[in-house]
This record gives structure tokens, sequence and C-alpha cells, in this order.
């Protein structure tokens, strides 16, 4: 891993994401590397997006700039993170999350928080504290944890999050799952989906859920994958297919509303998938 620190000019950027007006990265790359993920298609270093998973930049003066920013900014609801995971490993030493929750919070704003890691519970005494202003997600694929050693290598496994998310029940605190992303042959297959809708039930969190995104970084990603013979490219072809997703959303409405747990589609106003000609540009001759 290659760690490197910088400089920035701002800490709270505007958010593109429905009911979020702020988003917090502390952090550049994401050392979980999750193959699916998008967030690389939004890193402005190139150099950061292109190693997804090898390369993080700490955001060495964020808590200076924040604390500025805190005092003349209108308040809002701050993502925590939304390009990066705000607890992954290098958190634990470098406590930019926490210091930066600890003054987003103090200074009125909300947080809404989202994660694959158990060391968000390290926070608990900070999240509790502003129990009304704090939202937690974690990111649930699947509870297999084969299969997520597969699509998530480097971050906490499924029963690992499992576990912190109902600790952070326990609290009390205003919990959500998201079930994301779907990808066909991987975690589609409806007993999966029905475990993880069942353990949403018992812990009482909301859950979202999405699809596979086709971002031309996540094809470059996903390629070297289909190379190796873990994904087929017609599983990868499937996740635009508009049937397979509509089925899909009908068969988590249907789980959801047998155990009547509150659940959402994450994007609604989600734009076209990627064209059938731009898949098989990335695909034709290149595996
Ligand atoms: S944890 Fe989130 S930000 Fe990090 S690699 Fe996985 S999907 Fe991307």
């Amino acid at each position: 891993l290659i760690i490197k620190r910088i400089k920035i000019k701002q800490a709270l950027n505007k958010s593109g994401l429905p009911d979020l007006d702020y988003a917090l990265n502390p952090y550049v790359g994401c050392a979980h590397a999750c193959i699916y993920c998008y967030a690389r298609a939004y890193t402005r270093y190139k150099e950061v997006a292109s190693n997804w998973g090898q390369m993080i930049y700490i955001k060495d003066n964020l808590i200076e700039v924040l604390t500025r920013e805190v005092k003349r900014l209108k308040k809002g609801i701050v993502g925590v993170s939304t390009i990066t995971d705000p607890y992954q490993p290098i958190e634990e030493k470098e406590r930019i999350t926490r210091n930066a929750l600890q003054i987003l919070l103090d200074s009125g704003f909300q947080v809404s928080i989202q994660t694959k890691s158990p060391l968000v519970i390290r926070d608990v005494d900070i999240l509790t504290r502003y129990i009304d202003k704090v939202d937690i997600g974690f990111t649930i694929t699947t509870l297999r944890d084969d299969i997520a050693k597969i699509i998530e290598p480097n971050a906490p496994l499924p029963r690992e999050r499992a576990r912190a998310l109902s600790k952070l029940a326990d609290k009390e605190l205003n919990i959500w799952l998201f079930l994301g992303p779907i990808i066909p042959g991987v975690n589609d297959g409806k007993e999966q989906i029905e475990e993880i809708i069942e353990f949403a039930k018992n812990i009482d969190a909301r859950l979202y859920y999405d699809f596979l995104r086709l971002k031309p970084e996540v094809i470059v990603s996903l390629r070297t994958y289909v190379a190796k013979g873990i994904l087929s490219s017609e599983a990868i072809e499937k996740s635009r297919n508009i049937k397979w997703r509509h089925e899909l959303k009908k068969l988590i409405t249907n789980l959801c509303a047998r155990v009547d747990l509150e659940c959402q589609y994450a994007f609604q106003s989600d734009k076209k998938p990627i064209d059938k000609k731009t898949l098989d540009n990335f695909f034709t001759n290149s595996i």
C-alpha cells in the first residue's frame, strides 16, 4: 500500500447525492479495494483511481480546513463518506474521521455515515451523544464470506459488519443497511437476498439496494476477473438488463413486504445503464 500525505483547500464539498448537502472524504482512495467500486470514477487523482486499493492519500490538513468551514457554511447533512470508506484501516491510527465527526456535530451539522468497517464502533461515544443528528449505514452485499472475499478483498467480512451493525442498533442509533451492488450470478440469488432482508428485519434497519454500475473504470477492474474466470462477461452484460433489474426489484419488494421491512431502491432517479455498444467496446478483444 502506498500512502501519501496531501494538503487540501476544501474539506466539505457540495454533494450531488439525494438527501445529502455536503460530502466529506477524509482520504483519497480506499484500501478495501472492492472490485465493483465506482468511487474511482469520481476520484480526482488519476494515479489513485487507476491503482484502486493500492494507494491512499491522507488529507493531512482536513481538520484545520474543516474547523474554518463549519463557521461560515450553512448547516446541513454531511455524507461521511461518498468516495472512500471513512473507517478503512488507516483511520484507526489517523483518527481524521473521528475528529471531523466531533467538529461537525459540535457545530450543528448532521452526519450520514456509510462504511464496511466495525471500526465505527470506536466512535459510538460521539455518535450517541448526538443521536438525533446521526444515521449510520453498513454496506452488506452478501452474508457469505467466501463471496465477499472475492468481491471485497480487503474489507472486513460480512459477519463482522453484521455484528457491528447489531451493536449500533442496540445503542438505538438510526441505522440502515445498503445491499449493493447486486451483481448477476454473484449475489442476486433469492436465498442470499433473503438472508440479508431477514437480518435487516431482525435489527430493525431500513434497507436500500442498488445494482452494479458499469462505469468505464469499473469495467476495467471487472475485466481482470473475467480474464481469471471468476466472473463471466455474460453476467456483467446482464447487469444492464432492464428485465433482470425489474424482476429483482419485484423480488426485493415482495420479500421486504413479507417481513414488513422498509426498503427502497437507492437511486430513484437512476440514469439509463451503460449502452450495449460501449460495453461491447470494452470487452471486445481485450480479455
Ligand atoms: S469500501 Fe466503498 S469506497 Fe472502499 S473500495 Fe469498497 S466500495 Fe469503494
